[in-house]
């Protein structure tokens, strides 16, 4: 683990843990999940982010409101309103009680081919309903593996983050593909050399404002690395996946941005 001085090297972000409870959870589950989380709230050192399958989002957000915890979507359309079957809107979410968004997760690049493109016109739609995108990039293992993972996720953030991004506070979420969900995590440096890495794409587009981008780790985080990877360098939080769906894990990485 990295000292404690070089954590404080990173100016003027207040750290972000994030949950994707992804296509999980019942009405009821998930209000009791916010419950738990909302009353843990006032004594965590970081901001908290849940975001709730769209059904789940308004009585998430009716349970939350007043707390310290915002709500989010997983997905939006590019689209404001119109003949989208089966689609959300922006505005929507903001209407249900969303005030972010997860954009281009590699479930839905995946699932749903979606392009950088097509993200980065999600990015916009969601932008223009006052929502703060989360973006997320990350590589395959191929990818890695033949060492393109640094050059991929430099072209998903030139290809997904619009113009505005930076400056209304957008996130980006770095995820290799090959960590989510599989308990496996690329070391230290390579974290960290990846946020560097990221960093410095962010600066040089969008310039110096790119510096107070929260930008977050996903991927195979639990109570037993939270610390560590919290501690690294140029990582301003998590976004969680499993472990989002148990209070009491998401609450103790959440406890651990504090040691980190
Ligand atoms: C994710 O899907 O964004 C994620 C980080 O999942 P997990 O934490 O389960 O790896």
């Amino acid at each position: 683990m990295l000292p404690a001085e070089e954590k404080l090297m990173t100016p003027g972000i207040r750290p972000l843990i994030a949950g994707n409870w992804k296509m999980n959870g019942s009405w009821r589950g998930s209000r009791r999940l916010a419950d738990a989380v909302r009353d843990a709230a006032p004594g965590l050192p970081c901001d908290l982010l849940v975001c709730p399958p769209f059904l789940h989002i308004q009585p998430v957000a009716a349970t939350l409101l007043g707390s310290r915890v915002a709500v989010g979507g997983q997905d939006c359309h590019h689209k404001p309103h119109g003949a989208h079957t089966g689609d959300i809107g922006a505005v929507m979410l903001r209407d249900a009680g969303a005030t972010h968004v997860i954009l281009g997760h590699s479930e839905r690049r995946a699932d749903h081919g979606e392009s950088n493109e097509l993200v980065a016109r999600k990015c916009e739609a969601a932008l223009a309903a006052g929502l703060i995108p989360l973006i997320c990039v990350g590589e395959t293992l191929a990818e890695r593996e033949a060492g393109r993972a640094t050059a991929v996720v430099e072209a998903q953030l030139d290809g997904s983050l619009p113009l505005g991004f930076v400056t209304s506070g957008g996130i980006v979420a770095y995820e290799p593909v090959w960590a989510i969900g599989t308990g496996r995590t690329p070391t230290e440096e390579d974290i960290a050399a990846m946020h560097h890495a990221m960093r410095q794409a962010l600066v040089m587009a969008f310039g110096p404002t790119a510096r107070t981008t929260r930008l977050l780790y996903g991927g195979s985080v639990k109570p037993s690395n939270a610390e560590a990877i919290l501690a690294l360098p140029e990582v301003d939080g998590a976004l969680l996946g499993g472990a989002s769906l148990v209070a009491e894990d998401f609450l103790a990485i959440a406890r651990a941005m504090e040691a980190g």
